[in-house]
């Protein structure tokens, strides 16, 4: 049986209940995490989107800027939109402060103002063909170092990359849907068929560092398995 890993979710500011609830759909058990106490709770963790220089203000606030740092350098962590800004070693527009921890440059608010919000269908590599992304206020990857693998595309740009422990979208993947056995013309995103296929991607690669044996690490881990969907 596959191990549950405890996933947090940088719950700070952003959409991070939607992470939760897609981290519970691919069999993951997510924690919320807020303090320094919290991160050291948990195998992997997500950094939500939502705006990177109120991320910045809120985790000095915190005294999370730190840990968090050392956490990314070593530990599978995922950020998406303004988590993905956060994780870059290099930010442009403006420059700003970042964990450093994804070896690439990452342009701010990169598709203009007035492009508030897009859904486009890119390509991926993840199994399944073509994937739904939404993407708001997005940045762009602009430089990657030759350690960073491509893992989805928008009109040839990378939007989904990874470095060892780090995965980090553009995009907010708690939003895609596939449209196959999607019927419904419900205004209400839960109503739809979910694709959960970077959650997945990312819940695989808490899994692969867990320790064998579970010794000396988070007693979150090993705690009985709540209800999974
Ligand atoms: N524009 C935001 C920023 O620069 C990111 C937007 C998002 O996370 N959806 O931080």
């Amino acid at each position: 049986m596959q191990p549950i890993p405890t996933i947090g979710v940088l719950a700070l500011q952003g959409d991070y209940e939607s992470h939760a609830r897609a981290l519970e759909q691919v069999n993951a058990q997510p924690k919320m995490v807020r303090t320094a106490a919290e991160l050291e709770q948990v195998d992997g963790l997500i950094i939500p989107g939502g705006e990177s220089t109120t991320f910045l203000k809120l985790l000095e606030r915190e005294g999370l800027f730190a840990p968090l740092e050392e956490f990314a350098r070593t530990r599978p962590t995922f950020g998406t939109c303004a988590g993905c800004i956060l994780l870059a070693k290099r930010v442009t527009h403006p420059e700003q402060q970042s964990l450093g921890a994804l070896d690439a440059t990452v342009e701010r608010n990169a598709y203009g103002r007035q492009i508030d919000s897009q859904i486009v269908t890119g390509a991926t590599s993840l199994p399944g063909g073509p994937l739904e992304m939404v993407f708001i206020r997005a940045p762009r990857l602009i430089e990657l170092g030759s350690g960073v693998e491509v893992l989805a595309t928008r009109d040839g740009s990378p939007v989904l990359v990874r470095q060892k422990n780090i995965l980090a979208a553009t995009f907010h993947p708690e939003l895609s849907h596939s449209d196959s056995s999607s019927e419904s013309d419900s205004p209400d995103d839960l109503e739809r068929n979910p694709d959960r296929r970077v959650h997945r991607y990312f819940a695989q690669m808490v899994r692969d560092a867990l320790p064998e044996s579970g010794e000396g690490k988070s007693s979150a881990q090993r705690d009985p398995i709540r209800q999974s969907r």
